[in-house]
């Protein structure tokens, strides 16, 4: 496969930059995860304006000045799945400061932009989306850097998620649910949280959790079909005690949440409300109308 590097596209295995790299160093970088589809009319990447957007959004956050627009990043990622021959598959664009100096000012380096493509299926396994999955709170909060700076998708603010994640692993749990310095719900490693009681839809607000793009696309689907989206601050008990929770991604789609911290939730499976909005969102992705 190939991967387009500043503007080239190399074989996968020259995709490579120096171990003095900066953003290796110190975190200091921008990403995004995209996924295409393979809809009727031939593969399409789902919202890859707003995947570019918010990208360039998180370098702006970061101060980081990205060498190529918007047009080029968005064309280098059409030109990625199609070179690499992908029906469907998860896009990685990302941004990184050069190997010219160590210490903590990147104010003279250089700026490099790869985007990688590759197959990827359910993120967090196939029976996820059926049965959903088993999710622990995490000792590991949204601090405040990752709270004031989270719009930002950056490097840097993963090792947080990576953190939860592996404690939830290690701890026999699917994933892991990070609250916010206050102890209020914000999101998973890498998904934002939803649930359902009494009808309606819950959604943390944004105060401490990435503007995610599913999450966008599920409150329009949610409109839809006249499904009320309340966005607040949600606690620990009041997800123990919702009819239905799930998680939303761009890697994890629609992943229903079965238990949290050894409590059921709802039904213990995926329930009416997640099946429904999975459904539309899979139709979305693949470009059918909503049956
Ligand atoms: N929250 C975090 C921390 C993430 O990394 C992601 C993944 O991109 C999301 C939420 C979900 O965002 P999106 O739906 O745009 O993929």
């Amino acid at each position: 496969g190939v991967i387009w590097y500043d503007g080239k596209l190399v074989p996968w295995r020259d995709a490579t930059t120096h171990v003095l790299t900066h953003t290796l160093h110190y975190g200091m970088g921008v990403f995004e995860g995209v996924r295409a589809y393979k809809a009727e009319q031939g593969t399409a990447i789902f919202r890859l304006q707003e995947h570019t957007d918010r990208l360039f959004r998180s370098a702006h956050i970061l101060g980081m000045k990205l060498p190529f627009d918007k047009a080029t990043i968005s064309e280098a990622q059409r030109t990625v799945v199609r070179e690499n021959k992908l029906e469907s598959g998860y896009l990685r664009p990302m941004a990184f400061f050069g190997s010219e100096a160590m210490g903590i000012s990147a104010k003279n380096l250089s700026v490099h932009v790869i985007v990688a493509a590759w197959p990827w299926g359910a993120y967090l396994g196939a029976e996820a989306l059926n049965n959903g999955i088993r999710v622990k709170t995490s000792s590991f909060s949204r601090h405040h850097v990752n709270i004031t700076m989270c719009k930002a998708k950056a490097n840097g603010n993963y090792m947080n998620s990576i953190l939860a994640h592996k404690e939830a692993e290690m701890d026999g749990y699917d994933e892991a649910l990070l609250l916010d310095v206050d102890g209020f719900v914000a999101e998973g490693s890498g998904e934002n949280f939803f649930m359902v009681r009494n009808g309606k839809l819950y959604t943390p607000d944004l105060t401490a959790a990435l503007e995610g793009i599913t999450r966008d696309t599920i409150v329009q689907l949610a409109g839809e079909i006249g499904l009320q989206v309340v966005e607040k601050r949600i606690t620990r008990d009041e997800v123990y005690c919702a009819d239905e929770a799930f998680f939303t991604g761009t890697a994890a789609e629609v992943t229903p949440i079965r238990e949290l911290d050894n409590r059921t939730i709802g039904a213990g499976t995926r329930g009416p409300v997640t099946a429904r909005l999975q459904a539309m969102y899979f139709d979305c992705v693949h470009g059918r109308a909503a049956a």
